[in-house]
C-alpha cells in the first residue's frame, strides 16, 4: 500500500508535517510570488482531495499543476493511515482538528447534495479543503455569465444615465446612514469631513466627488475612512482580481441561491471586474468560514475589510460609466 505523504513529499519537497496527513511545505510557484513568502503560506494536505494550498495568488498555475500532478500520484490508489489511537484514516476521508474523522462517503454527499456548509463544526482548513474540491463544480452548477445577468435582473437599471444610476445605488441604503464618496485618498484629514455625508445629501449633490465608495456607513462627523469608524451597517462587496466578468456571476449565484446571503446589486465597474453587494454577514463566526470559502473560490480577501474603498456607480472611470447591472426588486 502507498504512503501518500512519501508521494507529497516527492513533489513538493520536504513536508514539516502538522499533522498525521497535513504540513508546511514550499510553494510549487514560490518564485512567482509578488510578495515576501513566509514559512506558513504553503501546505499541503494529503486527506481529502490530496492538495496544495498557497495564501498568494500569483502562483495560481504552479499550484494548479502541482495539484493535478499530486492528485494522480495519489488518487489512483487506495491507502489507509493508522492514527495516533488506533483509528484508520482512509484515502478521502478528512481528519479534521481534534482527531475526528470525516469519512469520505459524507463528504461526497456534501460536496455533491448542499454545497458547503458554513455553520457546520468544521475546521478551517476542512473547509478550504472542501471549498477547493467543490469549486470546478461551483463554476459549472451556477454558471452566470455577464450578458445572462444583464437579461435576468429584476429591475431594468442598466441603461440608467449617470444621476439615475447613482440615486438607484444610494437607495441600497437607510436614510439614516453617512457614507464616503471620494477617491481614493479622499480621507483622513478634517477638510475629507465633506465626502463624509448623510444619504440625502448625496441625493443632491450627485456623482462628483469622487469614483469610490465603501461597502460601510460612517459615524457622523467621521474624515477618515477606517474600520474604527464603520458605523454598522455595511455590506459585503464581492469581488476578484483574478476572475472574469463571466466567471464571478457563479460566486454570486451561489452565495445567493445555495448560503441565501441576500445580493441587493451587481455593480460593472467599468473594467475588468463586477462587484456582488450583498448583506454583510452579523456573525464573527459565518464571517470567517466564509471568508476562507470565497478566497479558495479567487476572491479578494480584502473584501471584509468594510473601509475598503469600491466603485460607485454613476461615476465615469476612462469615459465609461460605473453602473448597477442587476438589481434586486
Ligand atoms: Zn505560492
Amino acid at each position: 500500500m502507498i504512503d501518500p505523504r512519501q508521494i507529497a513529499a516527492g513533489i513538493v519537497g520536504a513536508v514539516d508535517w502538522q499533522t498525521e496527513v497535513s504540513g508546511f511545505c514550499r510553494c510549487p510557484g514560490e518564485s512567482l510570488h509578488t510578495h515576501p513568502t513566509g514559512k506558513k503560506d504553503c501546505r499541503v494536505s494529503v486527506d481529502g482531495a490530496p492538495t496544495i494550498y498557497c495564501f498568494h495568488s500569483s502562483c495560481e498555475a504552479a499550484v494548479a499543476g502541482a495539484n493535478r500532478a499530486l492528485r494522480r500520484a495519489i488518487g489512483g490508489s487506495p491507502w489507509e493511515i493508522v492514527l495516533p489511537g488506533g483509528k484508520i484514516l482512509r484515502s478521502g476521508d478528512i481528519l479534521q482538528t481534534g482527531g475526528v474523522v470525516l469519512p469520505r462517503e459524507v463528504i461526497r454527499a456534501r460536496a455533491t447534495g448542499s454545497g458547503l456548509n458554513l455553520v457546520e463544526q468544521m475546521d478551517l482548513e476542512s473547509l478550504r479543503v472542501l471549498a477547493l474540491r467543490f469549486k470546478p463544480e461551483l463554476f459549472a452548477k451556477f454558471h452566470w455569465p455577464f450578458a445572462q445577468i444583464l437579461s435576468d435582473s429584476p429591475l431594468l437599471v442598466a441603461d440608467r444615465d449617470a444621476d439615475e444610476q447613482f440615486r438607484t445605488w444610494l437607495r441600497l441604503w437607510p436614510a439614516h446612514c453617512h457614507v464616503w464618496i471620494g477617491d481614493v485618498y479622499s480621507s483622513g484629514r478634517p477638510e475629507h469631513r465633506t465626502h463624509f455625508r448623510p444619504v440625502a445629501d448625496w441625493y443632491q449633490i450627485g456623482p462628483v466627488m469622487g469614483n469610490f465608495t465603501c461597502g460601510s456607513a460612517f459615524k457622523p462627523g467621521s474624515f477618515q475612512r477606517s474600520n474604527a469608524n464603520c458605523d454598522g451597517t455595511r455590506f459585503l462587496v464581492v469581488e476578484s482580481d483574478t476572475l472574469k466578468k463571466d466567471e464571478i456571476g457563479a460566486v454570486f449565484a451561489y452565495m445567493n441561491n445555495r448560503l441565501h446571503f441576500n445580493l441587493h446589486a451587481i455593480i460593472d465597474t467599468a473594467g475588468k471586474s463586477l462587484h456582488g453587494w450583498f448583506d454583510a454577514p452579523n456573525n464573527r463566526l459565518i464571517e470567517t468560514r466564509l471568508k476562507a470559502v470565497l478566497h479558495v473560490f479567487g476572491c479578494d480577501p480584502k473584501l471584509f475589510t468594510y473601509s475598503q474603498p469600491v466603485r460607485v456607480p454613476g461615476a465615469y472611470r476612462d469615459g465609461k460609466l460605473q453602473r448597477i447591472v442587476w438589481l434586486k426588486n
